[in-house]
């Protein structure tokens, strides 16, 4: 484990962790597009219990919120400390024993909300914490726009990758997330994060939790109900749909700038989805979620951090 430390923070020296590649020194306090130097900003955590039912399953997910990301979705609903830096930086020691707070009061994992560009503290506060009695799974959640050479570095960290799919056309991630590579760079990490993460469950009497596994959100825009139709074409003709969980999500508003859009300034319509879900269901897909109802609590949809 120390070789794979020594690894990560030679990508943060000359910081090439998300691929944007600023290629600025993190350690030496230089930031970049991510605007987050080295050590981890923690915007609050908390037991999460809106996130899909087999992560935030018993008293609920240990969710800890980095600040700070790679990506500029313009619709973020998290903007205000994902597009801004906001929280408390804090040390590897701290944050590992912030993992152990969670897990004492009874989280079934800890969720790492967005930690891309801190990975190289995270992975030290995993491995401190893993010595001091950690024992429940870490889940990686990311907006996939990951190096597939940063997964497979990870991968004996991680246990559950929760992953978005947010684009499988280049203007569009360009337009709407500053990344016109995302297409290209998600295809890649989901197919490695899928390889490496084949899903076992643990069912107790009391709950029924994603061990180790894959889940993949696709957030369904207004006015491109055939972007997401495309990503589970896609994800269908590679054989991805069998070895997951889908999570189709409905939640949809128009935060921040999306606000000023012409085609993301209002919800999600009905119907929009309802399309979405019935091509799904003709694919047969047999593991997953969908979100009914508009009040229904997953991934957050109520979640307003203050
Ligand atoms: S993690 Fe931040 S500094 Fe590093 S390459 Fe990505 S955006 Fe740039």
């Amino acid at each position: 484990m120390t070789a794979l430390i020594r690894t990560l923070d030679k990508y943060t020296e000359k910081c090439t962790l998300c691929p944007r590649k600023c290629s600025i020194n993190r350690k030496r306090g230089e930031k970049g597009y991510c605007q987050a130097g080295y050590l981890p900003i923690v915007y609050t955590y908390f037991l999460h219990k809106g996130e899909e039912p087999l992560i935030s399953a018993g008293r609920g997910s240990g969710t800890i919120f980095f600040s700070g990301c790679s990506l500029r979705c313009i619709y973020c609903q998290n903007y205000k400390f994902s597009h801004f830096i906001k929280g408390e930086r804090i040390t590897e020691e701290k944050l590992a024993e912030i993992m152990l707070e969670l897990q004492e009061k009874g989280a079934s994992n800890i969720n790492l909300v967005t930690p891309t560009h801190f990975l190289s503290p995270i992975a030290k506060a995993i491995i401190l914490a893993r010595r001091q009695g950690l024992n429940i799974p870490i889940v990686y959640n990311t907006s996939g726009y990951e190096r597939v050479e940063i997964i497979k570095l990870i991968n004996p960290l991680i246990d559950v990758y929760l992953s978005d799919f947010r684009y499988i056309s280049s203007p569009l991630a360009q337009r709407y997330s500053q990344a016109p590579n995302y297409p290209q760079i998600a295809k890649k990490a989901i197919l490695e994060m899928v390889r490496a993460k084949k899903i076992k469950m643990n069912s107790s009497k009391t709950k029924k939790v994603l061990e180790q596994g894959v889940i993949i959100r696709i957030l369904v825009l207004p006015n491109y109900v055939n972007e997401a139709i495309e990503i589970l074409r896609w994800l269908n003709e590679k054989k991805v749909l069998e070895k997951v969980y889908l999570s189709l999500m409905s939640q949809y508003q128009p935060y921040f700038l999306a606000k000023k859009d012409p085609r993301l300034k209002r919800p999600l319509m009905p119907e929009e989805y309802q399309k979405v879900v019935s091509f799904a269901s003709s694919l047969g897909i047999t593991k997953g979620w969908t979100q009914e109802e508009p009040q229904e609590r997953l991934a957050g949809i109520y979640f307003k951090p203050h």
